[in-house]
This record gives structure tokens, C-alpha cells and sequence, in this order.
């Protein structure tokens, strides 16, 4: 292989915060390096505008893992080669070869590829449309299936002639964007097996929070597979943030208090305050600034501006709802594109439909609710389900002991 391999990575909003571009370029540098603890790779350096990570074990591994991570735009593997036309051209055609190769076609026929030169650096003695078609044609000598064309081509040889090095690479793993985790703060997401809550929680750290998820629980009116279920949703989040807790919390005991003390069509939204006070409790004790939710609105009879504002009633702290103006379909789609889909649609008894009642209400009142609520005195055993709340600690996909 010509060159020095190296991983490029790019970010866009966090570029353009003004004075506090520097904070959030650290941010983005911290966590690109706890990404990849379990990659070896030289120092993750921020030269101007972008971080690049030196000497990885294996770059297109790196360049993937380093594209999940909240605030990165785009990352590519990449080498750093001599400053020389024919170093550079060696170089586009390896990666090329090697790109063409990895989408099935060994001479590159049925594909469309360009060569895009940036040169910041303007000692170099060429242009960059002279560096274009000498690389292009290099490539095409090599690969002569490959069609040239500049708008839109499956295959984009990247080459950057920057003051300190000079840049090859043919492949981009886009990133989410966002902005890095924990720069914004720190929030509680109340997470069930749904299909909802967990892309609400993807969108909430996408927006620079770190979060913790909180899981209430139905045991023993509901076995272990769907705690397992929310288990396996936070393992697959954790493939984009590294490091995730899940709180899980034994609510059976709060549901009885509410299905013996009040009237049938007020469960859900009775257990929904529970779970609201629960979780400000939570909040308290994490530092968390928020409660985040799945809530949409409309999607179901539940979720009318009376119903929200009945369960937010008992919040006690801002909460946010990314999916407020999602359509079902746009819901899915992201959780299909997050890694989480598959998981929520098993089938698994989530705790609200415990004891439903045949007609809840649809427009609940807050001073009605309230009233309600009050007598149930619901304190004490609220309290002792969160003193019995179980850790569990996922990072990376997978499952740890403490
Ligand atoms: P989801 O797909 O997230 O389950 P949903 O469309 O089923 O949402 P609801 O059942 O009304 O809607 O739940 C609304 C929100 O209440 C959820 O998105 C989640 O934030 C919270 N919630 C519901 N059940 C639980 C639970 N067992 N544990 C924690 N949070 C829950
Ligand atoms: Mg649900």
C-alpha cells in the first residue's frame, strides 16, 4: 500500500458555533476517542476544522465506528502520501481498486467515478484540474469500466493537498451529525419496548445530550422478555454512543396501587404521572435537566393536548419530544436506519397495557387528574420502586458487568 493510513473526520454544524466552537470541537475530539477504545490507533488529532485519527490498526473499521458518533458529518479511511503526482495517483488507484472491488466489480464496470482535488494548498505546483485528470486517468487505465461523470458518481476519489500533508481516499461513511454528546447537557428518557421511545432517545443524544434510559417494569404481570427487550434496544443504541445505562424499574406495585384506588378509565394516564414522578425523581438524583419521551402527537388515543398535558402535569421539569411532528412512517424509517426497529417490533406486553380499561379517556382534564391522583397517595410507593430500580450497563453493543 502507497501512503500512511490515516482516518479522516468531518463535522459541519459544531464547525460554525461561533465562540464556542472550541468547547465543541473538544467535545466531538473526547468522544471520538472513547469511540474507539476498543480500536487501536495512534493520537486523534484536530488540525484546522477537522479530526484526524493517526496510524489506525484498521482504518475502514475506524472510519465506520467514528461515523456513528454524534457530531461527525462524514469520516473516510484515507493515506497521507508524498507531495507528487505519481505518489497520488498510486495512492487514488489502490483505493479505487479497492472501493470497485467492494461494490462487486473488479474492473469498475457499472460504476461512475470522478476525482475531486481540493488545494488549500496553492504552493503546489499543479492545478487541481491538472491533479484531476492525471488521476483520472490513472484510475481509468486501471479500472476501465468506470464511467467519469461529475454530478452524483458512485465512487469519488478524494484527494487534498493540505500545507503540512496531502490526502487520498475513494470511500465516505456519512455520520449523523448533531452535535457531540453530552455538550448539551443531560436528560432522562423514559424508554419503553416501543418503537418510539427508543428513536427518541437516538434524537435527543443526537442533539448533544447524554441520556439515561428508564424502564418501568411490570413484573410479575409481565415477564423477563420484555425487559430483555429494552435490554436489547439500549445494546443497540450504545453502537452509537459507546456507553449507556439502562434503569429498570419495578412499577407492578404502583399499577395495583392505581388499578384498586381510581376509577378504570383513568389508569393509563395515572400511570403515566406515576412514571413521570418517578422519573423527575430520577432526574434529580442524575443531574438531568429533562425528561424525554416518545410521545407524538395524535398517533394514539392517548396522546391529545389534554392527555399530554395531564401527564406532563407531574414532570416537574422541562420535556422534550423529538417526535412530536413525526409521522409513524418517518418514526420507522429511523429506527430501521438506527438499528433498533427489529428489536421493537417483538412482541412483548409493555406495561401500560396492564388492567386497560375499555374506555380511557381521550381528554383528560389536569385539574380532574389531579384530583384524582391525590388520594391515591402514591408516594411512598413510588419511592420504594425506585429504591428498587436494577442498573444495567451496556456499552458498544454489548451487555457489561460493573
Ligand atoms: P413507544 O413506541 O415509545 O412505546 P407509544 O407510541 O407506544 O410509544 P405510549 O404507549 O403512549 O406510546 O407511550 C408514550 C411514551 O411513554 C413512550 O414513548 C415512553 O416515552 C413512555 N412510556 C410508555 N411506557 C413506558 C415504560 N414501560 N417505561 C418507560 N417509559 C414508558
Ligand atoms: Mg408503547
Amino acid at each position: 500500500m502507497t501512503g500512511t493510513p490515516i482516518v479522516i473526520v468531518r463535522y459541519g454544524e459544531i464547525g460554525l458555533k461561533g465562540g464556542n466552537r472550541r468547547t465543541f470541537e473538544r467535545a466531538l475530539q473526547v468522544r471520538v476517542k472513547s469511540a474507539l477504545s476498543a480500536l487501536p490507533h495512534g493520537p486523534v488529532e484536530r488540525p484546522h476544522g477537522r479530526i484526524v485519527v493517526r496510524a489506525p490498526d484498521d482504518p475502514r473499521r475506524t472510519a465506520e465506528r467514528v461515523a456513528r458518533v454524534f457530531g461527525v458529518t462524514s469520516t473516510s479511511p484515507a493515506v497521507t502520501v508524498d507531495r507528487s503526482l505519481d505518489a497520488v495517483a498510486a495512492a487514488a488507484v489502490e483505493h479505487a481498486v479497492d472501493a470497485a472491488r467492494r461494490r462487486g466489480t473488479p474492473d469498475g464496470t457499472g460504476l461512475t467515478f470522478k476525482v475531486a482535488t481540493t488545494r488549500a494548498d496553492k504552493r503546489f505546483p499543479h492545478p487541481s484540474t491538472a491533479v484531476n485528470e492525471h488521476v483520472a486517468g490513472a484510475v481509468h487505465d486501471r479500472l476501465p469500466g468506470l464511467t467519469v461523470r461529475m454530478k452524483d458518481p458512485d465512487l469519488v476519489v478524494g484527494v487534498e493537498i493540505r500545507s503540512r500533508e496531502t490526502l487520498v481516499y475513494a470511500e465516505r461513511f456519512e455520520g449523523p451529525g448533531g452535535l457531540p454528546g453530552g455538550s448539551i447537557g443531560r436528560a432522562v428518557v423514559l424508554f419503553s419496548g416501543g418503537i418510539d421511545s427508543p428513536v427518541a432517545a437516538w434524537l435527543a443524544m443526537k442533539r448533544g445530550l447524554d441520556v439515561e434510559l428508564l424502564h418501568f417494569h411490570a413484573a410479575p404481570f409481565v415477564g423477563d422478555a420484555s425487559k430483555e427487550k429494552a435490554v436489547d434496544l439500549a445494546r443497540a443504541l450504545s453502537r452509537w454512543c459507546g456507553r449507556l445505562t439502562l434503569v429498570v424499574v419495578p412499577f407492578a406495585d404502583v399499577q395495583v396501587a392505581i388499578k384498586d384506588g381510581a376509577d378504570a378509565a383513568f389508569r393509563t394516564l395515572l400511570y403515566r404521572r406515576s412514571m413521570n414522578r418517578i422519573a423527575a425523581r430520577h432526574a434529580e438524583a442524575y443531574g438531568a435537566g429533562a425528561l424525554v419521551t416518545g410521545e407524538s402527537l395524535g398517533q394514539v388515543a392517548s396522546q391529545t393536548l389534554e392527555n399530554l398535558a395531564c401527564i406532563e402535569d407531574t414532570a416537574d421539569r422541562l420535556v422534550l419530544r423529538p417526535l412530536v411532528a413525526h409521522d409513524k412512517q418517518e418514526t420507522i424509517a429511523l429506527a430501521r436506519a438506527i438499528g433498533t426497529y427489529d428489536v421493537s417490533v417483538r412482541p412483548h406486553p409493555d406495561c401500560c397495557t396492564l388492567f386497560m380499561p375499555v374506555r380511557p379517556k381521550i381528554r383528560g382534564d389536569v385539574e380532574e387528574l389531579r384530583a384524582v391522583d391525590a388520594p391515591l397517595d402514591l408516594d411512598a410507593v413510588e419511592a420504594e420502586a425506585w429504591e428498587r430500580r436494577e442498573i444495567v450497563r451496556v456499552r458498544e453493543g454489548e451487555r457489561v458487568e460493573d
